[in-house]
């Protein structure tokens, strides 16, 4: 039988799993039972939904069977199983998405790292085995089927026996070495202990054979063993076990379980909620974002039971998009069992659940931020463009939800702040709310613009996100404070009577600025103004499209043809100006160029290309040269 060859960056991700990094290796067990109930799940629902698929409830079962001389351990169950061409696609891949990062000489953390990002799946198992043998009928297939493989090197597929629709995995569990203790995945009570410490909520029961020593007679202190098959998990799902019988350790592990993920949540959300829709959530914030978080395979969604049964894996209508960071389960008495999931989406019952899990999260976000603000930092910084995107998405209409949640980097504390610490530290007299936009905090340090504001003692809020403009745009005022960028051309900060000084020097030079303002044809406007302390010019914009946003429009695909009405502005107490004034007069050639240098120093300094650098670089030499 020729051995078929795993997909090539299976193959790797396989043999970073086999040279056993992952430090805690008890957890394949947990790995497999939750395969094998996730089985048995997809088997009763098959069966509430299909009248060919006849099965009985309290037959559905996962056995564990081990043997001490073959050193083998099964772990079998009686669900959908899996045809041929499953057992291939299932079990001969495992990176589906095939955007793995690998790298050279990586370190243990890496390796760890990939890992976890993949789930450890089905493949942890080769962390304790050295042959894999998975025997299954699917109960759309007459014939059984068995998938074999020693790891790297390959698999094979053949035809087997099996009665019953199911699977059984059976594991040759690898020899002792001096590190590790492999014996102990044969032996009844630390399997008894794996099982009850990851696995005691799986709704079905997990069966094994345990042995009793009874106490034969008392007097000679004999002892008789025998054997009975036990259940040994409790089978309570966690969401419906009492709180105080719950432990933060067994929330994580059945969240690291249900959701494969290799870290522990940030946050852990349980809700009991009785009325309109009774039902019982537990819902998770992941410490990090899933790997493919920020692309268009994610998925988000809640799993969806009807009293203990799984109804829908992911149930996107139960989480807005801007919360879709959110896993966790809901377990709704009110739902019925065989409806369709079309249906399902219809349901006012979903509908009123979907609203209250909306505000229990919201809820506890915000009282995070306000009485746990390490934490919430660190969340914000993994999910906050999720939460800004949320703002400004379907025209803005939840963005007095999301307001209070999202924070920007602060000038004067030169860390994240909210709009209410911002609005409530505002001095006296001052009427908005300031922000600068650029690629970093040390560029935006670096913007003109931002010197005067900083002058008035004014805080800045520095939006370095890509979305953050759009967001504060949406959200155009807080409490009563507009947002004003601090490169709008129309800030407004100088006194009377340095407005009247302005006034006056643009309107005695009206012909050299519009002189100027015709080079330029990108620019809308050319002006001296009083803005500047030590730069020499800057741009500024008119209207309701920054520089920032034009970036953003910019790097779209689809060119929409947005641009940003800039204005020049030349620092008037410059030695600059007078220079420019004097050219003007004196030799038209010169101030020309002065006028191109000054713009592209302009541009520059606002982070955008320069159409002609060629031309500028040899003006800029034949000035300097003189
Ligand atoms: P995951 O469970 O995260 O999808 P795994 O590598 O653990 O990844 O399993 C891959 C797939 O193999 C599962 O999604 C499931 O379709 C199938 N599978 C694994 N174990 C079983 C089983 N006991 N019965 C039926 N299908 C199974």
């Amino acid at each position: 039988m020729a051995k078929k060859e795993f997909k090539s960056e299976s193959k790797r991700l396989l043999d970073l799993m086999i040279n056993s990094i992952y430090t805690n290796k008890d957890i394949f067990l947990r790995e497999l039972i939750s395969n094998a109930s996730d089985a048995l799940d997809k088997l009763y629902y098959r069966s509430l939904t299909d009248k060919k698929v006849k099965i009985k409830k309290d037959k559905l079962e996962i056995n564990l069977e081990f043997d001490k001389d073959s050193r083998t351990l099964r772990i079998i169950d009686n669900g959908c199983g899996m045809t041929k061409e499953e057992l291939e696609e299932n079990l001969g891949t495992i990176a589906k998405s095939g955007s793995l990062n690998f790298k050279e000489n990586m370190t243990k953390d890496e390796k760890i790292d990939i890992i976890g990002q993949f789930g450890v799946g089905f493949y942890s198992a080769f962390m304790v085995s050295d042959k894999i043998k998975v025997t299954s009928l699917s109960v759309d297939s007459d014939e059984a089927y068995v998938w074999e493989s020693e790891g790297v090197d390959g698999y094979t597929i053949t035809k087997g026996d099996r009665e019953e629709h199911g699977t059984t995995i059976e594991l040759v569990i690898k020899e002792d070495t001096d590190e590790y203790e492999y014996s102990k995945y044969l032996d009844e009570y630390q399997l008894k202990g794996l099982v009850k410490k990851y696995s005691d909520y799986i709704s079905f029961p997990i069966k094994m054979e345990v042995t009793h020593h009874e106490l034969k007679d008392e007097e000679k202190h004999e002892y008789e063993d025998h054997k009975e098959i036990e259940i040994l998990n409790s089978m309570v799902p966690i969401w419906k076990k009492n709180k105080k019988d719950v432990s933060d350790e067994d929330y994580d592990n059945f969240y690291m379980d249900k959701f494969s993920d290799y870290d522990k949540p940030l946050k852990v959300i349980s809700t009991s909620v009785e009325g309109m829709a009774s039902f019982k959530a537990l819902l998770f914030i992941p410490s990090h974002a899933p790997y493919d978080y920020y692309t268009q395979e994610y998925e988000k969604g809640l799993a969806l039971y009807s009293n203990g049964v799984l109804i829908m894996e992911k149930c996107a209508d139960l989480l807005p998009d801007y919360f879709s960071f959110v896993k966790g389960v809901v377990d709704s008495e009110d739902l019925s069992l065989n409806i369709s999931r079309e249906i399902l989406q219809e349901s006012q019952n979903v509908k009123v659940i979907a609203k209250n899990i909306e505000s229990k999260i919201r809820r506890e976000l915000e009282d995070m931020m306000k009485n746990d603000r390490d934490n919430y930092i660190s969340f914000f910084k993994t999910f906050g463009v999720q939460l800004k995107y949320g703002v400004y998405n379907n025209f803005g209409q939840d963005k007095d939800k999301l307001k209070d949640l999202v924070m920007f980097y602060s000038s004067k504390h030169e860390r994240l702040i909210t709009l209410k610490e911002y609005v409530e530290e505002m001095k006296e007299g001052q009427e908005a709310i300031y922000y600068a936009s650029g690629a970093s905090i040390d560029k935006i340090n670096a913007l003109p613009q931002v010197e005067q504001v900083k002058d008035k003692d004014y805080d800045i809020l520095y939006l370095t996100d890509y979305v953050d403009e759009f967001c504060v745009t949406a959200i155009q005022e807080y409490e009563g404070k507009k947002f004003t960028n601090v490169s709008d051309g129309s800030l407004d900060l100088e006194t009377e009577e340095e407005k009247e000084q302005t006034k006056k020097v643009n309107e005695d030079n009206s012909d050299l600025l519009k002189d100027m303002c015709e080079m330029l044809p990108e620019v809308k406007e050319v002006k001296f103004s009083n803005k500047l302390r030590s730069h020499p010019v800057c741009l500024t914009t008119k209207g309701d499209v920054s520089i920032e946003m034009q970036k953003v429009f910019d790097a779209m695909p689809n060119d929409l043809g947005i641009k940003a009405e800039t204005i020049l502005e030349i620092n008037e107490k410059h030695p600059i100006s007078d220079k420019l004034k004097k050219l003007y007069k004196k030799d038209k050639d010169e101030f020309d160029k002065y006028t191109k240098i000054l713009y592209s120093e302009a541009r520059m300094i606002a982070g955008l290309p320069i159409d002609n650098p060629t031309e500028i670089s040899q003006l800029i030499c034949e000035v300097i040269s003189k």
